[in-house]
């Protein structure tokens, strides 16, 4: 612990998952100050000056983008997002003088955020920056944790924005937008940033964000050609930064302060991924940590290593598989401005597994930081603000923000659900807990739980309807094809993909066809299992109709939806590979609907399943219950590669894993498609596209499709 009480920089993770300590603020008028560290935010009455002169124009960001090349994609990294005053400032004039159709990558780290009101407090000064401050203000994720990924597709006009704000320590955050620690890979560079913006308080006030594995992690994260600018001038960090790189000039300093800091990365010898590591340069790893065995590195993806280098408009994307995991994946290319083509069997999106009439962005939470729950809860999180503007926009039918009311499922379950209400404290836009009539308050019907979690800025989807309007871009052309093979033509390095009607070249191609990716030879080895689920359909009666929000325990109820109908499900039929509709899976979901409340199931005027309606579908699920997002691992080279982990499951292998080139896969969604895929589909965006990580790296690899092999042949399963 420092004077400050705060935590050293590389503490081993905390094992529980729980909300962060939030800035605490003294407020002296319109000013914030901190009150942990008794420094302030920005100067008093000339904050944005001082943002300007400290950040924007000692990184030199108006000139500098003035000469991108038009849909340059521009990164900054900003360590303490504080009231997020320097984002505004930036985006607005990325909004001037960006590049056309360029993105602008801001990622800011912060390990106490202000809340929302504190936030709203703050902001509200800057009149200039009213709009953006507003759509920052209604994404601003709750203090948990980890990743947020923000995506403001119209913040600026044609020229996008996202805000990846990390809630963690600095050095954490650091570490974790490493692709790798291992030192074979220490030269070389898988994500940079273009600019820095150190922003933390004066060294002399919180010495833990200016130390030497501090400035060792941002020179990691930065190419030939990065800037940095710090308000500071203090010597330490001046020759901190000399000693991993930069080039450091001492100039004027903002206000009362004398001089203050700008640098630039200078050595030319770091090379960017694309190299194989070479085991002859490896350094000894200094890291507190243990080396990752970097079989996640992929020597052939694109590396954005130059600050200029324009996105792949060459690129053509092919995706095999219109369900959600598709449509959100060719949205999410088609908005960074790639012609996307889609195929799939049945012409028309959502056919399968997403074309149930009421689909729900299923919550389940931990207290413990497990991959799975952590993972859960960044999809959770992506896909609440992701669906807000088709409920908002409204056309078509695309669902309601009802809110999810969570029950529970066993006695022990309402000890659990007050441990998650403390330790998601301060995030009650996301989750809090209801007790007594604040149940029936918010449901609008009577129950017979006395506790349940309420997540208000949750609901269900038209998950057809939704995949409709993803689809609806001129960048993306839906072909109905049934897509039979694919296979890597050698010569022209190219993927052939083949169908009835002949065939079709493609260079990048996504596999987001559910299980039936195991059709296609390079992706067989995936261990995909299908899970037949069957929803049943109830007609609303007066009662029913009250119901509010969706609810979820043993089964989940959603409220009327425009048919007057109420989905309830769903089935978990582990054997069968059947999509016929079945009497006795519509009696278990009835019977589901009864241990989840026994007040449900009359809301329904005691439904029987004659009177049901039903669709059978199957899920894709994988053996760790997370989806598979990545590039798709040839098999026998990673058999090949890693052996020695058959003798030595702790064995150190420096060397990458083996890809595809231009191949990836989007399934393994299992019974939560419509929490996991808008996440999935911006992470697809980012490894296509060599974009900054949309999650901590350790996330990545949880979701990543190799996982699996490293697995069994650590078991010696293979
Ligand atoms: N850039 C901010 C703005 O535009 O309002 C002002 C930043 S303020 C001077 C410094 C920020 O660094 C605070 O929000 C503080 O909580 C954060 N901070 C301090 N120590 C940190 C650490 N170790 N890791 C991450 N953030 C930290």
């Amino acid at each position: 612990m420092n004077k400050n009480g705060a935590k050293g920089t590389h503490q081993p993770q905390d094992r529980a998952l729980r909300a962060l300590d939030m800035a605490r603020i003294d407020w002296q008028a319109a000013y914030p100050r901190s009150s942990l560290f008794d420094d302030i935010y920005f100067a008093r009455q000339s904050g944005l000056e001082e943002s300007r002169h400290v950040f924007i124009d000692a990184n030199q960001l108006g000139p500098s983008w003035s000469a991108l090349p038009d849909n340059s994609t521009f990164t900054i990294i900003e360590t303490g997002f504080g009231t997020g005053l320097n984002f505004l400032a930036t985006t607005r004039l990325w909004g001037e003088r960006g590049p056309m159709g360029g993105r602008l990558q801001y990622l800011a780290i912060e390990k106490y955020p202000l809340s929302t009101a504190d936030l709203i407090r703050a902001l509200e000064p800057w009149h200039q920056f009213s709009d953006i401050a507003k759509q920052l203000i209604d994404n601003y994720p709750p203090p948990l944790p980890g990743f947020h990924r923000l995506v403001f597709e119209r913040l600026t006009p044609k020229r996008p924005v996202t805000l990846t704000l990390i809630f963690a320590d600095a050095g954490e955050a650091l570490a974790q937008l490493q692709r790798t620690n291992h030192p074979a890979f220490t030269q070389q560079r898988f994500f940079t940033t273009d600019a820095w913006f150190l922003d933390g308080f004066a060294p002399a006030k919180n010495p833990d964000l200016w130390t030497p594995e501090i400035f060792q992690a941002v020179a990691r994260l930065s190419h030939p050609g990065t800037t940095l600018s710090t308000f500071t001038a203090s010597g330490r960090v001046r020759r901190g930064l000399l000693a991993v790189g930069f080039e450091m000039r001492k100039v004027p300093g903002f206000g009362s302060k004398r001089e203050m800091l700008v640098g630039s990365y200078g050595p030319a010898n770091i090379s960017p991924g694309k190299t194989r590591a070479n085991p002859e340069n490896i350094e000894p790893y200094r890291g507190k940590s243990r080396p990752d065995l970097p079989w996640h590195i992929d020597p052939t993806s694109k590396i954005k290593a130059r600050a200029t280098r324009s996105r792949g408009q060459e690129k053509r994307i092919t995706i095999i598989g219109a369900g959600i995991a598709g449509c959100a994946t060719a949205r999410a290319l088609a908005d960074r401005g790639l012609p996307v083509t889609i195929h799939d069997r049945h012409g028309q999106p959502g056919a399968e597994a997403s074309g149930n009439g009421q689909g729900i962005i299923y919550p389940r939470l931990s207290t413990e930081a497990s991959s799975l729950s952590r993972v859960n809860l960044a999809g959770l999180m992506f896909a609440s603000r992701y669906y807000q503007s088709f409920w908002k926009n409204n056309a078509g039918n695309p669902g309601r923000p009802s809110g999810i009311l969570l029950l529970p499922e066993k006695p022990a379950d309402a000890a659990v659900f007050k441990r998650i209400g403390e330790n998601f404290n301060g995030c009650e836009t996301f989750v809090r807990v209801l007790e007594g009539s604040a149940l029936r308050d918010i449901s609008g019907v009577r129950l017979g739980a006395k506790i349940g979690l309420y997540f208000p800025a949750l609901g269900w989807i038209s998950p057809p309807e939704v995949c409709r309007q993803l689809l609806k871009h001129p960048n993306i052309t839906l072909e109905r094809t049934a897509i039979t093979a694919l296979e890597r033509d050698a010569d022209r390095s190219l993927w052939r993909l083949e169908s009835a009607h002949g065939h079709y070249p493609a260079t990048t191609v996504i596999l987001a066809a559910s299980n039936n990716c195991l059709d296609f030879d390079p992706a067989r080895h995936l261990p995909l299992k299908p899970i037949r689920g069957q929803i049943s359909i109830a007609p609303a009666r007066d009662q029913s109709r009250a119901l509010k929000t969706v609810i979820c325990g043993a089964a989940y109820l959603a409220p009327a939806d425009e048919q007057s109908a109420h989905t309830f499900g769903a089935s978990y039929n582990l054997g069968s590979l059947s999509t016929e509709v079945r009497a006795e899976e519509h009696q278990g979901n009835i019977d589901a609907l009864l241990d989840t409340d026994p007040l449900l199931h009359r809301l329904l005027g005691e439904v029987q399943t004659r009177e049901l309606r039903g669709r059978a579908a199957l899920r894709c699920t994988s053996p760790d219950y997370l989806p598979l997002v990545g590039p798709v691992p040839v098999f026998e080279d990673f058999v090949e590669i890693y052996a020695d982990l058959k003798r030595d499951a702790r064995a150190d292998i420096p060397l990458p894993g083996s890809y595809w080139p231009g191949l990836y896969v989007h399934c393994g969604l299992g019974s939560r498609g419509f929490t996991y895929a808008p996440l999935g589909a911006e992470i697809l965006a980012s490894y296509i596209l060599g974009e900054a990580p949309v999650l901590a790296n350790d996330l990545l690899k949880a979701l990543h499709p190799a996982r699996f092999i490293i697995r069994d042949l650590k078991r010696k399963r293979l």
